[in-house]
């Protein structure tokens, strides 16, 4: 599988061939992406035969678009049956791509489809790389109907906890930064909090973005959302993304799901004021997809609006996500709920 392969070592994969016609493969791998090898023109036809099984390390189960197609959903198939998930959303003058860096993810936050699915595997580098590439070359072909033609940024807010899965994460944003070209400071990880990760997230020597999913201003309520709060509590996770601000010169994230009734007080908008305030961060709120195991519902429109008001009244910003692709399920772990697997 080539992307499954380092690109310093593809000729392994390719033996026998000269180095000049590897140079050649590594290009249309990784600067101009193409959904079949058919288009590598400059590729002999019998090569490429030999290349044509190898190219995805993934099929193509579901592909679903809505918003008039500048949103399309995948949900890709590895020959070990684990289905990966991710979302493309054009914009006027951006196109994002939200990938998976698990299938499944085994943090179980009780709101979330893929923590109440359960843990299958790490991706690997190869396969987080390879839905870069995948809506590289989709948007290239001109598949999506707004935006430039290139997926301008990425991030990690598919199926999984980047940060659980350090090392393959990291070696994915390398390919992407060093050898795809994509703008570090376009990338964002978003993480529960697992404040290892995050320590290590600020040693490294790229500028991506930090995204951290709070949802709760207070440990009590934070714990019984997410398990991992237990081990790595609020004030340890605020260090951890002071600490990354610091380092990095790049102010952090929040993000907050917003749960009628759950966390959508005033008290803990209050509360995510005063974190918020210490940490120069923005504040990014998403109104809850349901998931068919647990009981929660979104925020309605008022909620979220005076919640929104408290926040800018004490010189917050905010955001309220927009809810691209409803109706196919664009959310974190949805469409895997759907296909049933
Ligand atoms: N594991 C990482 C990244 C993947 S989840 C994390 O938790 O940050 C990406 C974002 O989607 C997170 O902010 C998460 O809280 C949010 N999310 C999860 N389930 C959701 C749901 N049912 N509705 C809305 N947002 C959800
Ligand atoms: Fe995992 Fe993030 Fe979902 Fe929590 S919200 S279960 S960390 S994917």
């Amino acid at each position: 599988m080539l992307y499954l392969t380092p690109p310093e070592d593809l000729a392994q994969v390719i033996q026998g061939e000269p180095e000049y016609r590897v140079g050649q493969i590594r290009e249309w791998l990784y600067d101009h992406p193409t959904l079949t090898v058919d288009e590598w023109t400059n590729v002999p036809r019998r090569l490429r035969a030999r290349l044509e099984g190898q190219l995805w390390p993934f099929e193509v189960e579901i592909e679903q678009t809505a918003d008039r197609g500048a949103t399309v959903k995948w949900l890709f198939r590895t020959p070990d049956n684990i289905s990966i998930e991710s979302v493309l959303m054009g914009y006027k003058n951006r196109v994002t791509l939200c990938v998976s860096s698990q299938a499944g993810c085994a943090m179980g936050c009780t709101f979330c489809a893929t923590g109440q699915f359960g843990f299958d595997r790490h991706l690997k580098a190869g396969e987080i790389v390879a839905q870069v590439a995948y809506a590289q070359a989709f948007v290239r072909a001109g598949g999506l109907s707004r935006g430039p033609k290139r997926v301008s940024n990425v991030v990690f807010m598919g199926m999984g906890e980047p940060l659980a899965n350090y090392p393959r994460m990291r070696e994915s944003l390398r390919l992407m930064i060093e050898v795809m070209g994509i703008s570090a400071r376009s990338i964002t990880v978003s993480t529960v909090g697992h404040v290892p990760g995050m320590r290590r997230l600020a040693d490294e020597p790229w500028q991506v973005g930090l995204a951290v999913s709070l949802h709760a201003a207070d440990d009590t309520l934070r714990s019984s959302l997410i398990p991992l709060n237990d081990r790595y509590p609020l004030a340890e996770v605020e260090a951890a993304a002071a600490e990354y601000f610091a380092k990095k010169g790049r102010r952090v994230s929040i993000e907050w799901t917003m749960m009628d009734g759950v966390n959508d007080g005033l008290d803990q908008a209050e509360g995510l004021a005063q974190i918020a305030r210490r940490l120069k961060a923005h504040v990014n709120l998403i109104a809850l997809n349901p998931t068919p195991l647990s009981v929660d519902k979104p925020s309605t429109k008022r909620a979220i609006s005076k919640f929104m008001e408290l926040l800018e009244g004490k010189g917050i910003t905010a955001t309220l996500r927009d809810t691209r692709g409803q109706d196919i399920d664009a959310a974190c772990g949805q469409l895997r709920v759907r296909a049933g697997s």
